[in-house]
């Protein structure tokens, strides 16, 4: 057992892009392999704009390679409660934006024959608490009245098994439109799309330093440089400190996962039938999946500063699992990874340009396998336009979050805190 992410281990064949040495000139430098970042680059590249991204580790070695591979609908918290803040036509937008987004995947999949495993059988939210089951089935009034938003079915707690083989839930809802994939082939095959089209991509190429000369972008890495017209930065939950207003208005939150032995087809059946894309409504969550393979991938919340407490914090996830399916108790245990998942203030993706020109997009939540695809062609088409941005999603300006240096230790008590909510509540 490593820390080797089961999707790296199982990954498609890889093509290695060089580190970049020397100068090099084009339309739009991009900060970041994942799916932002490529597909700004794919959408831009769609219209002759050429387009270099430069990435500090591989390809998909942010959370684009490493999540659970959950493409669901929606946002963070419920279309209720975006719909009293934003008032009802911006939250008919906002939804309208995630279905399409999980589209353009769709889309972008089949046109490109990437072979990633991509299923669009729904997801089901599973209930921790009978009252949980109680707002799914407002949301669920909401939806279909509010928002003519038919796709989601209540399951009660004497159907659950229909769902998954468990008693742990009371219940919870299907969302026809989600899907799951293999997160790390979908970023690998977008950026086969993007490179086919003339991008360049950068592997283990750090962007270090921007510097803005003569109306053009200068960024600079360890071993050469970028000559650009604009630039794209989406370094999410990993932004370091290249741009400070980025960096502190993201906040990066850790999660784990693990991942089974491959089992049979006939358990796997048994323990989630309708093979959806499954997580639930614990406040610390717990998210999980069949894979192609007939893994149990399983992902749960998680951050601790030593080698200790990481071990028991995955020892603690794998017990979760069991509570979950008792059945999977002699399954071993193959691969255990996490990564960082980006938030922000409003709990929303922001998207926008700065003063000084930066476009960016991050804070996803749990739902940047869909989204994220989704506004970096925002983020292409805005380029293309001069700058032109109409979503709902947009904002006018970055504000720093206070006391951001301090936000590992806020996130700690905060999922303290949470944790005894789950007991109590
Ligand atoms: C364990 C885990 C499970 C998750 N599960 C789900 C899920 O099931 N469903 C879902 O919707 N979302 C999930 N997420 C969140 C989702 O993965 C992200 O929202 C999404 O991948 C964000 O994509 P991105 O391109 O914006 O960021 P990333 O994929 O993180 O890409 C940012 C990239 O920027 C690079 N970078 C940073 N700084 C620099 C620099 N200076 N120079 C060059 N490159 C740089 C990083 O190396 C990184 O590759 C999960 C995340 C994690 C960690």
């Amino acid at each position: 057992m490593d820390f080797l992410s089961m999707w790296e281990a199982t990954a498609n064949e890889r093509i290695d892009h060089p580190a970049l040495e020397g100068e090099i000139e084009c339309d739009v430098v991009i900060i970041g392999g994942g799916y932002s970042g490529l597909s700004t680059s794919y959408h831009l590249q769609e219209k002759n704009c050429q387009t270099v991204v430069l990435e500090k580790g591989r390809v998909g070695s942010g959370a684009s390679g490493r999540n659970g591979g959950e493409v669901l609908t929606g946002y963070l918290g419920t279309m209720q409660e975006w719909a009293e803040k934003f008032g009802i036509e911006i939250a008919k937008e906002m939804w309208k934006l995630s279905i399409e987004a999980i589209d353009l995947i769709e889309n972008i999949i089949d046109t490109h024959n990437i072979k990633c495993d991509f299923t669009r059988n729904g997801d089901f939210y599973a209930a921790y608490k009978p009252s949980h089951l109680e707002g799914m089935k407002k949301e669920q009034e909401f939806m279909a009245e509010k928002l003519s938003y038919e796709e989601i079915t209540i399951i009660e707690k004497d159907a659950l098994k229909t769902e998954l083989q468990t008693d742990f839930y009371y219940g919870g809802r299907v969302d026809k439109k989600s899907a799951h994939f293999h997160p790390l082939n979908y970023a690998l095959g977008v950026a086969e799309a993007t490179a086919e089209r003339g991008a360049k991509i950068f592997e283990n190429t750090e962007a270090v330093q921007v510097e803005r000369k003569n109306k053009k972008v200068v960024v600079h890495t360890p071993n050469g440089r970028v000559v650009a017209e604009e630039i794209v930065i989406v370094t999410n939950a990993y932004a370091g400190d290249l741009h400070q207003t980025i960096k502190r208005a993201v906040i990066p939150v850790e999660s784990i996962m693990i991942s089974t032995e491959a089992l049979t087809e006939d358990l796997m059946e048994e323990l989630i039938p309708n093979n959806r894309a499954v997580s639930d409504s614990k406040n610390l969550l717990y998210y999980f999946r069949r894979t192609n393979d007939n893994r149990m991938a399983f992902g749960g919340s998680g951050r601790a500063a030593s080698m200790r407490g990481l071990n028991r914090m995955y020892e603690a996830l794998h017990m979760g699992m069991l509570n979950v399916f008792p059945q999977l108790r002699d399954a071993a245990i193959d691969y255990r990874w996490g990564g960082k998942v980006g938030f922000t203030k409003e709990m929303l993706p922001y998207i926008g340009q700065l003063e000084d020109g930066t476009y960016f997009a991050f804070g996803y939540g749990g739902h940047g396998a869909a989204m994220a695809s989704m506004l970096g062609k925002v983020i292409a088409h805005a380029i293309l336009n001069d700058g032109e941005m109409n979503n709902p999603l947009k904002v006018e300006k970055l504000k720093p979050i206070p006391f951001h240096s301090q936000h590992a230790k806020a996130v700690g008590l905060i999922k303290f805190y949470k944790k005894f909510q789950d007991i109590v509540s």
